[in-house]
């Protein structure tokens, strides 16, 4: 299974969008990725609709993992963890490599 790459679309470039509205209008923010996507749905692969969706972080295909986000009660995309960092993600082996918001993990794998 490790170390495989996946057929399909890639979504890197709608999730860094999305992070880089955090703090914007949910409203305009959800027109504009889905004006440059084929589908709606992987906006919600990262963006929860509800309190029981929100993560942390969310991991999107086998190593990429991205900041959980909500729409918060001014209706603006917000962090469901805004102190979630680099730091406290770790990878779950030593044979990938594992990214966060697309940036490599900093910490290696360790076994316990
Ligand atoms: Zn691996």
């Amino acid at each position: 299974m490790h170390g495989k790459k996946h057929q399909g679309l890639d979504y890197t470039p709608l999730f860094r969008f999305l992070l880089s509205k955090v703090g914007k209008d949910w409203t305009d923010i959800h027109s504009q990725a889905v004006a440059r996507l084929d589908r709606p749905d992987p906006i919600f692969w990262i963006v929860a609709l509800n309190d029981a969706d929100k993560k942390s972080f969310v991991r999107v295909g086998e190593n990429s993992y991205y900041s959980g986000l909500h729409v918060d009660q001014n209706n603006c995309l917000a962090r469901v963890d805004p102190d979630l960092k680099m730091e406290d993600m770790k990878p779950n082996c030593s044979c990938c490599t594992h990214t966060f918001n697309g940036q490599a993990f900093t910490k290696k794998f360790e076994a316990t």
